[in-house]
Formats: C-alpha cells, structure tokens, sequence
C-alpha cells in the first residue's frame, strides 16, 4: 500500500526514472506509456476486476486525497484499499521479476548502464 500511496515501487515511472531499471515509463500491463501509482489505481485496464470491488467500498473518486480520506474513515475501505494494493503490487513484482530473468530484457538494461555511468544503477 506505501507503494501505491507514494509512487515509489514497482511503476514503470519510478522504475525508469528513479531507480533507473527500466528502458522507459511504460506500463508492462497495458498501452499505458506512463506507469505511475495513479495510473495502476485509476487507469489501467489489467486491474478493472480488482478495482470495481475497491470502488464498492472507498467510491467513485480514486484520485489519492479520495482514496485516503475514505481509507481513514472506513474500516472496510481501507481493507479493501489494503487489499487491492496487495493483490496488484504482488502481481506487478512478479512480471518485473519475470522482465529481470529474461535474458533479452538484461541485455538491455546492461547497454544502457554502460551508457549511462555505472553510478546510475541500483540493484
Ligand atoms: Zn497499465
């Protein structure tokens, strides 16, 4: 849940231009071209199933400020809230994992380190 509540983790957005792991923004999970914390809770497709139930409990308004203060004010939204998170977060580590074993992928990621200075790199 920290992870979607701060956007630092497993977004393409954080991985790319913060951790540097990633090629680019780009959501693995859908067209998105930019993977955020907001994007995974509000836009993205992958999750529409998920979702619905979220918006069942903490309401239409997934924007961060709504989701919070329904979160502090049910019981039963911030389980779902937890939930969600918990459900999609795993799901996103796992394909990341995936990405990181796939030999192509490494290649990749290897070209740009060198291009970029190793100082860039986190493990
Ligand atoms: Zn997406």
């Amino acid at each position: 849940m920290v992870q979607v509540l701060t956007g630092h983790g497993c977004f393409g957005e954080y991985l790319h231009r913060v951790a540097r792991r990633e090629p680019t923004t780009r959501c693995h999970h859908c067209d998105g071209d930019r993977d955020t914390a907001q994007h995974t809770l509000e836009v993205c497709p992958a999750w529409e199933e998920r979702r619905r139930v979220l918006m069942e409990e903490v309401g239409e308004d997934l924007s961060l400020p709504a989701v919070v203060k329904a979160m502090v004010g049910s019981r039963e939204a911030w389980c779902e809230m937890v939930s969600f998170c918990e459900y999609v977060i795993a799901q996103k580590e796992a394909a990341e994992r995936e990405r990181e074993n796939n030999p192509d992928s490494a290649a990749v990621r290897r070209r740009r380190r060198r291009g970029r200075g190793a100082g860039a790199w986190i493990p």
